[in-house]
């Protein structure tokens, strides 16, 4: 006797979940080898502007950084400097924290001869968090462990629905489950553009964004 083959049907009201890589794909493609805003010129000034960006901006950043690298040029100079030489050329909020806390890196580079190149030892270094860390390894091309989550990030991520949590630490895990490795640095930069340029607080401009067709909240909007 012939037997009859049991068809399941799958329900139809089963929701797709977003295959994130593929998502941010336009995105990548958008910002690919699109210079950091920190105009640094090598990995001694882009650490000090990393630390200095802390509460401010990078145009400020970029202002200040001429004096302040043509007074100490590299790691050991400014590992001799004393806090309060630093003040005049680093105004702004935070000095005294950020004179210290670059002054406490120079001092480590110094003595040892070496930048790390692993976020472990990176986020030892006072004032030197993941974020910071990310940034530093994916300017310069170190294998990613991370991925950048900065004031941008943190609100870009709910709004597409890639990761929900507003706790700095818990997105980035969010983030680093949804996205291949090999685009964590790419795809740090890419939210974060994304937010700086379209996705901005109180006005995004849904309408000529990339990322409109996966986004949860451009979906609520539109209903
Ligand atoms: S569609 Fe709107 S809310 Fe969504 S990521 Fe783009 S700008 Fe932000």
């Amino acid at each position: 006797m012939a037997q009859t083959k049991k068809v399941t049907k799958k329900p139809s009201s089963t929701k797709r979940a977003v295959d994130w890589n593929e998502a941010l794909r336009p995105l990548l493609k958008k910002y690919r080898g699109r210079k950091h805003p920190l105009a640094y010129q090598n990995a001694y000034q882009l650490i000090v502007m990393i630390v200095l960006s802390a509460r401010s901006s990078d145009a400020i950043v970029n202002n200040q950084a001429p004096a302040l690298f043509a007074a100490y040029p590299d790691f050991n100079a400014l590992s001799k400097a004393e806090p309060e030489a630093l003040y005049p050329l680093i105004k702004g909020p935070g000095y005294r924290h950020k004179a210290e806390y670059i002054i406490g890196i120079a001092k480590d580079v110094a003595a040892t001869g070496v930048i790390p190149e692993d976020i472990d030892r990176l986020t030892q270094w006072k004032g030197f968090g993941r974020k910071s860390a990310n940034v530093y390894m994916s300017q310069m091309g170190l294998k990613a462990e991370g991925i950048i989550v900065d004031l941008h990030t943190l609100r870009v991520s709910p709004r597409l629905g890639i990761a929900l949590s507003d706790d700095p630490k818990k997105m980035e895990a969010e983030l680093m489950e949804r996205i291949d490795r090999k685009q964590w640095h790419q795809a740090g930069m890419a939210l974060t553009f994304l937010g700086r340029e379209t996705c901005r607080p109180t006005d995004p401009h849904c309408d000529e964004c990339l990322m409109n067709p996966v986004c949860g909240f451009y979906k609520k909007k539109k209903k």
